[in-house]
């Protein structure tokens, strides 16, 4: 039986560094050799590469390499441990989603399978790889896969069944136009047609398959192709060119457990039909022993593969478990990917957020800020507002209402404490013939200036106000009627003293005083303090008159004439 195992040289990606490119060229070394059927050379190269292997992280390579040595294990007949092989190199290629290495694996199971009897299993393996290449447009596999499920349709079905899956192989492969792909696809052609009876066209692609082969150095396809030839010259009556044929497959095909076995038999067959019982019975012994041989080794195998088995399961359970922990590790990833960008987000939201607040507190402060300005603004516009409402606009002095107020207050504190007050009625002399001499400007003037003396004159807790017009008044505080009559006094002459500079030039004004004692209310006063200045306006202005029932000024203070300046 024919199988193709073949590795195809120079697949998968470029070695990057000088270590996977040693291990490339070992790979390819050691398939070059095994194509030629040197396995024990191919087999110390795999020993250099798997030491090399170990230095190295790369799955693929190390994929690569079981694939090597399983197809080596399976020519030496090494089933089981080729199918172990076989199976690490597939699961690590299912693992990259390495599609060459899914397919060539594909291929490769089916075929040790196929070797190892077991066809309904290669069939299941050979048709999935065979859809798969289909689905991945792959020729070349596609054309593997045929040749190979061929041999599996022959063994289960006959090889009619087997012909058109065998032609579509060499269809392809000629469209391939892959030199040693057509030949071993012509050799495996002409061995189907032989077997299916066909035997004219059999003869031709097996002429076709050896001219192929020849120059290609495939011996063990070329030593496949020559048994048939030998079959078909024996099934031909050409026993002579049958035998030609049979040896010159075994020189090629010796000590190849697949190959030497059944060339044996059929050598001693034909010996046997050629007559020479000598020669068939020591073809025949040796291809029983070889069988024998065989039979051992694969007893041996079973043992080994009960064992590899469990190795086999231990290997793809850890696959499988570091396949798991991977996706696990990937979902982590995404996890974190997510929680990276969801706290990213967070952030960037608190930052603004903080930014807000800060802004909002901000103008809060300003705002704050703002209105406390206001309000002091306020007070102090209401503060003038008051100022304005209590005082003359003239003089500056206390209007009659604002006054009122705050001879109300003073009283009660004066009355609280036992203390004595006096009001005085002060009025300008002859004051309209100012106004009319000089004018209402200059009387304003001297208003003005007055009003000023008056103040000067005055003790700090007397009050003083513009009654109206050119009269005033003064409410004493803790004040007899004669300290009353002293400051008083004092005032008038402060007036004398100097005249007032007005823009009609120096005038000197006088004033007649109405003074009169506090004690009941404000009003009886000021009525006794008016009755008191119209008594003095009487008796010739310039003066101070004082209440009924008070002591005479005149008995006190010395009087002053009235004197008029102009
Ligand atoms: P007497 O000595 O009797 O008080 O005579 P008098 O002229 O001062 O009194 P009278 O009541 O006849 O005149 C008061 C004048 O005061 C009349 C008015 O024009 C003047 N007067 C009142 N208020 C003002 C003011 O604000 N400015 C000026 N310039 N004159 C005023
Ligand atoms: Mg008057
Ligand atoms: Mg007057």
């Amino acid at each position: 039986m024919l199988l193709v195992l073949l590795v195809p040289q120079g697949w998968g990606q470029q070695a990057e560094d000088p270590i996977r490119a040693r291990v490339e060229q070992l790979r390819e070394e050691a398939v070059a050799h095994r194509n030629r059927g040197e396995i024990a050379q191919a087999r110390a190269l795999l020993r250099d590469m798997e030491g090399l292997l170990n230095d190295l992280q790369a799955p693929l390579l190390q994929a690569r390499y079981w694939h090597v040595l399983g197809t080596l294990d399976a020519e030496e007949g090494h089933y089981a441990r080729a199918l172990e092989h076989f199976h690490r190199a597939y699961l690590q290629f299912q693992a990259q989603e390495e599609t060459w290495g899914i397919l060539a694996l594909g291929n490769a199971i089916g075929a040790v399978h196929q070797m190892s009897g077991n066809h309904h299993q290669a069939r299941e393996y050979l048709e999935n790889t065979l859809a798969l290449a289909r689905r991945e447009e792959n020729l070349a596999w596609q054309v593997t896969a045929l040749g190979n499920l061929a041999i599996s349709v022959a063994e289960l079905e006959g090889p009619a069944a087997a012909r058109p899956l065998e032609e579509q192989a060499l269809g392809l492969a000629r469209e391939l136009g892959a030199p040693n792909e057509l030949a071993i696809r012509l050799a495996n052609t002409c061995r189907v047609q032989e077997a299916a009876g066909a035997l004219d066209k059999a003869q031709a692609t097996c002429r076709e398959a050896a001219a192929h082969l020849e120059p290609l150095g495939l011996p063990r396809f070329l030593a496949g192709t020559r048994m048939v030839q030998g079959d078909l010259q024996r099934r031909l009556g050409s026993l002579q060119e049958a035998e030609s044929h049979y040896l010159a497959s075994l020189a090629l095909g010796r000590d190849i457990p697949s190959v030497e076995p059944q060339l044996r038999e059929r050598l001693g067959r034909l010996y046997r039909e050629l007559g020479d019982d000598r020669a068939a019975a020591e073809q025949l012994d040796r291809a029983a022993t070889l069988r024998e041989t065989q039979a051992v080794r694969e007893r041996a195998d079973l043992m080994q593969e009960a064992e590899s088995g469990f190795v086999l399961r231990l290997a793809e359970n850890e696959i499988a478990a570091l396949q798991r922990e991977s996706s696990w590790q990937a979902e982590q990833l995404r996890w974190r990917r997510w929680i990276n960008i969801a706290t990213f987000v967070a952030l960037c939201v608190l930052v603004l957020l903080t930014m807000l607040i800060y802004r909002a507190y901000r103008q809060r402060v300003e705002l704050q800020q703002a209105l406390a300005a206001r309000n002091s603004e306020l007070e102090q516009a209401l503060e003038t507002i008051r100022e304005l409402a209590a005082r003359d606009p003239l003089t500056g002095l206390f209007n009659r209402r604002a006054f009122r107020e705050v001879a109300q207050h003073a009283m009660v504190q004066c009355r609280r404490r036992g203390q004595p007050m006096a009001v005085v009625l002060a009025d300008i002399d002859h004051f309209k013939a100012l106004n009319d001499s000089h004018g209402h400007a200059v009387g304003d003037e001297v208003l003005c200036a007055i009003s000023r003396r008056l103040e000067g004159a005055l003790r700090e807790s007397d009050l003083l106000c513009r009654w109206g017009g050119e009269e005033f008044v003064i409410l004493f505080c803790d004040a007899s009627l004669r300290e009353a009559l002293r400051v008083t006094t004092r005032v008038r002459e402060a007036l004398l003293a100097a005249p007032v500079d007005t823009a009609a030039g120096q005038l000197t004004a006088t004033m007649t005083f109405g003074i009169a004692r506090l004690e009941s209310d404000f009003d009886s006063a000021l009525a006794a303090a008016d009755k008191a200045l119209y008594l003095g306006k009487q008796s010739g202005r310039d003066r101070i008159e004082c209440s009924a029932g008070a002591p005479h000024p005149a008995d006190t203070l010395r009087q002053t004439s009235a004197r008029e300046t102009s």
